[in-house]
């Protein structure tokens, strides 16, 4: 460790290396309950040639790291493991000009969301993800974990929002594919390696990153709607009527919402005692009849009986306080002991047999556990909590559900530590090989986040 260090510390500048009392303690965790070793170094790069530097040097070290963005993460893959070193892309934060013909963002992997959000709007044009950690999540984390959000209905996941990548190899070679053509199928799109693969494959660095036009209108609508199968008609019915300018649609089951309410998370739009709440939004270019558009279509399905009370935004204040309430459900899960969460998806036409096999499976494990729902029905993905003392027992039992009726045991936030103990129930045994093989080309020595997302089988564990 030393050795390697120095070797370090003679290249590059006095910032870059944290040690001792400098390494604080928010580098041993990230957004779960957790909490990971202290790592004995923190590196800290201040650009890709740094990087390359590091994971060479590493590479010659047969030392492991821990790769850290904004560390808010939900599957334990930036939590440091004993005798890992932490690499956190903190300063490499740079955001170059919007470059307003192609519609595009070139910006470093230390980023935060919120800087890309804010700097494609004062150009006039507008990014496609949200997510409630955008104020601290890096780029360089959400192309690592394929990030979802509020929006993936209209834009897609964080997949689609990428027109190019640098990264770096465990052996410190860099690839560059920042051109940010809309159409390239000169060879393999090696960009799709390092996206969803949770820091396994290589360093994210830089990412070009495509936005599209700014919404000249923009409204939400908060519902109360009768059950389950009324929210999916009324998702149908608004989708065949607004087609692509729907552009979210969330829903809030009533425990949630009648202890965002208790708890004074946020105020009411609509009473509690409903079957299930709704929040929809449109975006859109027409101000003029984008609004009577959203209106008359939520109109038809209250008269069709799929919605019994709606609020829709008037004014930015009252857009803004809707979002707050949705914002409001995490915060008030997050308030809470013994939360176990679930960030899982189902078919659509199967959403309504996982919830209620999985409320069996987990009180058949748990009598006294209490299941909290939330989440984005427009995606399939609802995140699915459970109040309860019996994690492991709960964990399989909910994940059981989910191979049952053919889902995701992870819909957002990745495998990382937490969850690849149940990454076998829902890919095949060729695949999670296929996965392991991918790995051992890319990084032989295992140097990049060892154990996320799958252990390697026993001769592929890291060359000696
Ligand atoms: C309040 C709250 C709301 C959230 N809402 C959502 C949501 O709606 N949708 C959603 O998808 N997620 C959500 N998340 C989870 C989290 O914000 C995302 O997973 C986010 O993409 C993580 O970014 P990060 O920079 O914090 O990454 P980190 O937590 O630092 O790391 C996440 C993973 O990416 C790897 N990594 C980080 N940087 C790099 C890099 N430069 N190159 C390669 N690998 C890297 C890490 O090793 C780790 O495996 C939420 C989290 C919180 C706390």
């Amino acid at each position: 460790m030393t050795a390697l260090l120095s070797a370090l510390a003679g290249r590059l500048d006095k910032g870059a290396i944290l040690v001792g009392d400098m390494v604080g303690a928010a580098y041993s965790s990230d957004a779960t309950d957790e909490v990971g070793a202290v790592p004995h170094a923190v590196l800290r790069p201040r650009n890709t040639a740094d990087v390359s530097l590091i994971l060479s040097t590493c590479n010659e070290f047969h030392q492991p790291l821990v790769l850290q963005g904004g560390r808010t993460g939900l599957a334990g893959g930036a939590r440091p493991q004993p005798g890992e070193l932490a690499l956190s892309l903190e300063r490499m934060t740079a955001l170059e000009p919007v470059d307003t013909d192609a519609a595009t963002i070139t910006v470093g992997a230390g980023a935060t969301l919120q800087s890309v959000q804010e700097a494609a709007e004062a150009a006039g044009l507008f990014f496609g993800v949200d997510i409630g950690a955008r104020g601290s999540c890096t780029i360089g984390g959400n192309v690592a974990t394929n990030a979802g959000g509020i929006r993936v209905l209209r834009y897609g996941m964080f997949r689609a929002q990428v027109l190019g990548l640098e990264a770096v190899l465990a052996d410190g070679a860099v690839l560059t594919s920042l051109k940010g053509l809309p159409k390239d199928n000169s060879g393999y799109d090696l960009n799709q390696l390092f996206i969803g693969t949770e820091g396994t494959l290589g360093v994210v660095t830089r990412a070009c990153l495509k936005l599209h036009p700014l919404p000249v209108s923009q409204a939400n609508a908060f519902c109360a709607v009768p059950s389950l199968a009324a929210a999916q008609a009324l998702l149908a019915a608004l989708r065949q009527e607004l087609g692509s300018l729907l552009s979210a649609f969330e829903v809030i089951f009533p425990v949630v919402y009648e202890g965002v309410v208790a708890g004074g998370f946020a105020a009411p739009p609509v009473p509690v005692g409903a079957g299930l709440y709704v929040l929809t939004e449109i975006q859109g270019q027409d101000e003029a009849r984008d609004g009577d558009r959203f209106a008359a279509a939520l109109m038809a399905a209250c008269e069709a009986g799929l919605v019994e009370d709606v609020i829709v935004s008037q004014s930015p204040r009252d857009y803004r306080g809707l979002w707050a309430l949705r914002e409001a459900c995490s915060a008030f899960i997050f308030s809470m002991d013994h939360m176990i969460g679930f960030d899982v998806s189902a078919p659509a036409h199967g959403i309504g047999a996982f919830l209620s096999d999985a409320d069996d499976r987990v009180v058949r494990v748990d009598p006294a556990a209490k299941p909290y729902v939330f989440g984005h029905l427009g995606d399939g993905n609802l995140h699915y909590m459970v109040q309860s003392h019996a994690h492991d027992a709960v964990a399989d039992a909910v994940f059981d559900a989910v191979a049952h009726c053919g889902g995701a045991v992870s819909a957002e936030h990745g495998i990382g530590l937490d969850k690849k103990r149940w990454l076998p129930l829902v890919r095949s045994p060729a695949e999670i090989a296929t996965m392991r093989r991918l790995k051992h080309v890319f990084d032989p020595k295992s140097i990049l986040n060892p154990g996320r997302v799958f252990d390697m089988a026993p001769g592929l564990a890291g060359e000696a």
